[in-house]
This record gives C-alpha cells, structure tokens and sequence, in this order.
C-alpha cells in the first residue's frame, strides 16, 4: 500500500519513495541488474491485460508528459487507433533533450542502459523483445536511432521527419503523429522520463503515484539544477516541492546564501525568468522541463538572457516567417539592450515584437523565444532603463567634453 502522504510537510522525498531512481548507481546498469531490481517484474501480466487497460491507469494516477508540453499522458497514449494488420504502430521515445540546463532523460539512459545498444541486444536473448516479446503473444521490436544534435528535433513531429531521413522540420498539425505519424502510420511520440516512470506506474498501481504532488500536479519528477547553487545535480523529487526547498535540500543552497539570489528560469529556457521574490515556492508555474537555472547577483542578467535570443535564432528551422525573423531581430536587439545602446521606447517596441512571434509560429519554439525576453521585461524593466540612461548620459557628456 502507498504510504502515509502528509500533504502539509514537504519535506522532500525519502529514498525508497523514489520511484524509478532509488536504486539507480547501486545495481549493474544491465539485464541482470534490472532483473535484481525487479524491473521485468509482471511485465507479461500487464502487457495482456491490453492497451484500454494500461491508457485508463496511466490516466487514473494523472501523470502529465515529462517533455516539457505537460499534456496528460493517459489522454495522449488514448488518441492511437486500433491496431491495423495494414500499418505498424509505433513508440517514439523522445530522447532529445537540448534545452538549456536539461540533463534528465540522460540520467536515466546512463543507469538504467548505460550501453543503450548492449542493454538492447541482451533484452533480446532473454525474450523480453522481438517476436512474443515477454510471452505475450505481441511482437515488440526496439531500435535506437542517434540524432544529430539539432534542438528542433526534439520537437515530436520534426524527431519524426528526421527519423524518416528528411530535415528535421515540424509538421503542421492536424493531422498529429496518432493518427499519421512515422512513415504515415500511427504514432505516439512519447519523453523518456514519461516512459521511464508508466513501468512502475502500472506496477504498483496509480494510487501511489497519485500520492505525491498535487492535484492535476502528481507525482514524482527528475529536476535539473544548475547555475549558481552549491552543488548542481539532477534529483527525483515530488511535484509540489517549493523552489526554495528544492535548492536548499538538494543542492546544498544559493552560492553566497539565498539573499545572494537574483532570479531562476524554474523549467528549461522556453518558460519566463522569474525573480528572487517570487521564487520561494514557485516551481509549479511553467515547469516545462524542470531544468532549473539559478543565477545569482553576479549574473549580468540581460546578457543571459540575450545568450539565450541567440540560442532560439540559431536553431530555429527556418520555416515560418515569425520565428525564423522575428528570433534573429530579438537576438539583435537584445544584444543592444545588454550595453544601453537602445530609445527608452525600444523596450516596448521589443515587447511587441515577442507578441507578433508568441503563437503565430508551427512549432512552440517561437513561444520559448519570447517568453524569456518577456519575462526580463516583466521583471527587470528598470535594469534595461537603467542601462539606457546611462548610457545616454556618458554619450552626452563626452558630447560636452567634446
Ligand atoms: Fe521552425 Fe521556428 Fe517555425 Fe518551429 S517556429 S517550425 S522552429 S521556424
């Protein structure tokens, strides 16, 4: 049974209420380490209870998907058709994690499949894949694909282009992977972390999974911190875990104390930068990834965030016009912002540029290059106002000295 969840104390997880991490580096990261740790366990009962029973359970403990998009995992696995004799089905894990600051889905690659290939072959000779795959009577095949490094494709409908051998560029949606997906046939695209998590899941069943977090906020989930704490790492821990909590308890505080704090970017870079007053218990509003940037007061704040204006113009794919235009002309302006060299009014000018880009785009890499210089506007609007006087004051005085 679950155990006693005071939903008052969030103390942070314990060990064994980790739930697909507790054990990762004390077990050989193979077959037989899975097998000691049970992994395998009940896979042939579940896999025959059907795919109606495993969509309802996955829905029941309400696990959102751990790519970033949240979209309920049970409701998006319930979009795939019926099985065709005229078309495969496919399971797409996502494993691309580019975004800065993210190193999650990696953390379970390397324990759990150090050797994705070797972890693979072996899962064969047992019989847990290929042709009656854990003698279920379904035939279940894996293959790995490398990708080659662009963040676009991780985008689910541009890993699928690029899994077919074309550019990785997002498709117009609909109509979405479920019902064409890879190579036209349907398709769940589906993040590691989510796919890591449904095994035990469905093992001990959704009611303990439901027990950790919040309501429409449950269960556990692998944040990455790094920045200016003391000691970055990547930690599973319960959704509704306040930030402050998290980087106390984890990594071991703020480098120079909490009051040394100046913002974070609580989940990826595509979700808005947040200031040091409203970090104590922010973590649930745009968790996108998790990955946690903390920045102290040594951080010159605009140039990150033009760092990361250039970083969206970059690996933009080009194929629409607001994002492929409107991220360069948001990195050139930014890199203004960063010395002053800007009218007051350009400050508003750049706001209204994020609008015309913020979904008018196919993809959502257009909304994560806006919302970071949104978020700077937001909060630190009297540091860009600050660099501009200034540097129109120096301009006028060397002017007069002139
Ligand atoms: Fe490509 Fe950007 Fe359009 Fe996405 S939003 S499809 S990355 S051009």
């Amino acid at each position: 049974p679950p155990p006693p969840h005071d939903k008052t104390h969030f103390g942070g997880l314990k060990d064994e209420d980790r739930i697909f991490t507790n054990l990762y580096g004390l077990h050989d990261p193979f077959l037989k380490g899975a097998t000691k740790r049970g992994d395998e366990y009940r896979t042939k009962d579940i896999v025959l209870k059907g795919a109606d029973w495993i969509v309802n359970e996955i829905k029941k403990c309400g696990l959102r998907g751990r790519g970033g998009a949240g979209f309920p995992t049970g409701l998006k696995w319930s979009f795939m058709p019926k099985a065709s004799d005229s078309c495969p089905s496919y399971l797409v894990v996502n494993a691309d994690e580019s975004d800065p600051g993210m190193c999650k889905d990696r953390e379970i690659m390397r324990h759990d499949l150090k050797n994705l290939e070797k972890a693979r072959r072996e899962a064969y000779e047992a019989g847990f894949l290929g042709k009656n795959a854990c003698g279920s009577g379904y035939d279940f095949d894996v293959r790995i694909h490398f990708g080659a490094g662009a963040y676009i494709c991780g985008e689910e409908t541009a890993l699928l282009e690029s899994l077919e051998g074309k550019q990785g560029k997002p498709r117009l949606k609909p109509p979405f992977p479920a019902n064409a997906g890879l190579y036209g046939c349907p398709t769940t695209v589906t993040n590691v972390e989510t796919m890591a998590v449904s095994a035990t899941i469905l093992r001990r069943g959704p009611e303990r999974f439901a027990s950790f977090g919040r309501k429409n906020n449950s269960g556990t989930k692998l944040f990455c911190i790094s920045g200016h704490v003391n000691k970055p790492c990547t930690v599973e821990e319960e959704m509704s875990i306040p930030l402050k909590e998290l980087i106390e308890r984890h990594c071991g505080g703020v480098r120079g104390g909490w009051d040394n704090l100046l913002a974070v970017i609580p989940g990826g870079s595509s979700v808005p930068l947040i200031p040091k007053h409203i970090c104590e218990d922010a973590v649930q509003s745009g968790l996108g990834t998790a990955a946690v940037i903390v920045m102290d007061k040594s951080t010159d704040v605009v140039d990150a965030i033009a760092r990361l204006s250039y970083f969206y113009k970059h690996e933009s794919c080009g194929q629409c016009t607001p994002c492929r235009e409107g991220t360069g002309w948001l990195w050139m302006i930014m890199e203004r912002m960063k010395v002053g060299n800007a009218k007051l009014e350009e400050i508003d000018m750049l706001q209204e540029g994020t609008k015309q880009i913020e979904g008018h785009t196919i993809c959502a890499l257009g909304d994560a290059a806006a919302w970071p210089v949104q978020g700077l506007i937001r909060h630190f609007r009297p540091e860009l106002e600050r660099r501009i006087r200034e540097r129109a004051d120096r301009e006028l005085q060397q002017a007069a000295a002139a």
